[in-house]
């Protein structure tokens, strides 16, 4: 299972945390309804090619506190 925390430990990490929207396609599901399920994930740019990475929970709070070290990092100055 392809796991960005547990594969590179990020402390710093450059990128930015989007939603997507999509619907599943079950007819009996809500997002038939017009709710449309959301999922975070993560865009980052690698090698000149921009990456998009669908992440869980539990990978989710460690990418966006990685991310915001390296946004506190960037924007001091240092
Ligand atoms: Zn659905």
């Amino acid at each position: 299972m392809p796991c960005i925390a547990s594969r590179s430990r990020p402390l710093l990490l450059r990128g930015a945390l989007s939603t997507f929207r999509r619907r599943c396609g079950k007819p009996s599901c809500r997002c038939a309804n017009g709710a449309p399920h959301e999922s975070l994930a993560l865009s980052f740019t690698e090698a000149g090619r921009t990456k998009i990475l669908t992440l869980s929970a539990s990978e989710l709070a460690e990418v966006a506190a990685a991310i915001e070290r390296y946004q506190r990092r960037a924007s001091s100055g240092t």
